[in-house]
């Protein structure tokens, strides 16, 4: 298929999964937050879609499309996630471009661009309880993929499981960055919503990856 259509389609198997857990990770969210996380992510989810389709309708390569859903989950979604999510998606497509067919390399890269551009923005560290403890082990899980020539299918689905567990770790973590800081002892034993809705994602994508 080609790259725009994947990219599509893994924006909406996004927004549907979002969909499907809004009301869970808004209790997340107030474990120690102010329990928007739901309802941001589905707001900044669904206005991602509808940018993707439009850029999709006049022929938009991937890069393109992954830029317009960015700018729209970023205006749209509001709070800290929103903000991040449309650096990240956006970091994604510089790294992509329009190319017809990109690489599991370039898709790693993007990745490893999207942390990238996550940690320079928010300033969190690893073990701050935060999407970036997700993030991490994926970029790094998708670069060793890559590197032995692994499908995209499988690489994704590797990655899946390792953000799902990344994801469950975060509950033993205290929270150092962001609007859980202040009630940190709460958090303990929940897992961080960012990190919770960034594993669903990435099971999402892997779910549309051939
Ligand atoms: P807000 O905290 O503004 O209400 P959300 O509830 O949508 O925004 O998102 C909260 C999530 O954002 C957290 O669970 C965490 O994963 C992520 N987050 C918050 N601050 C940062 C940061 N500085 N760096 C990385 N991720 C962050
Ligand atoms: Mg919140
Ligand atoms: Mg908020």
């Amino acid at each position: 298929r080609a790259s725009g259509v994947i990219v599509l389609d893994s924006i909406r198997a996004i927004k549907n999964m979002i969909d499907t857990n809004v009301e869970e990770l808004g209790r997340l969210d107030s474990v120690a937050g102010d329990g928007d996380h739901g309802i941001g992510m589905q707001r900044g989810a669904s206005a991602a879609l509808l940018a993707a389709e439009d850029a999709a309708a006049h022929e938009a390569g991937a890069g393109s499309i992954l830029s317009k859903a960015g700018d729209a989950w970023a205006d749209r979604a509001g709070g800290t996630s929103g903000a991040l999510w449309g650096l990240a998606l956006n970091a994604v497509a510089a790294e992509v471009g329009d190319v017809a067919a990109p690489t599991a390399t370039v898709l790693a890269s993007g990745v490893t661009a999207a942390l990238a551009a996550i940690a320079r923005f928010g300033k969190a560290q690893l073990g701050d309880k935060t999407m970036v403890d997700v993030l991490s082990p994926v970029a790094i899980a998708l670069t060793e993929s890559a590197e032995h020539g692994l499908t995209a299918r499988d690489s994704w689905k590797s990655a899946a499981l390792i953000a799902a567990e990344a994801a469950d770790a975060t509950s033993q973590l205290l929270p150092k960055i962001g609007r859980a800081r202040p009630h940190m002892e709460k958090s303990l034993g929940s897992p961080d919503p960012g990190a919770v809705s960034l594993a669903l994602a990435i099971d999402a994508i892997a779910a549309v990856m051939n």
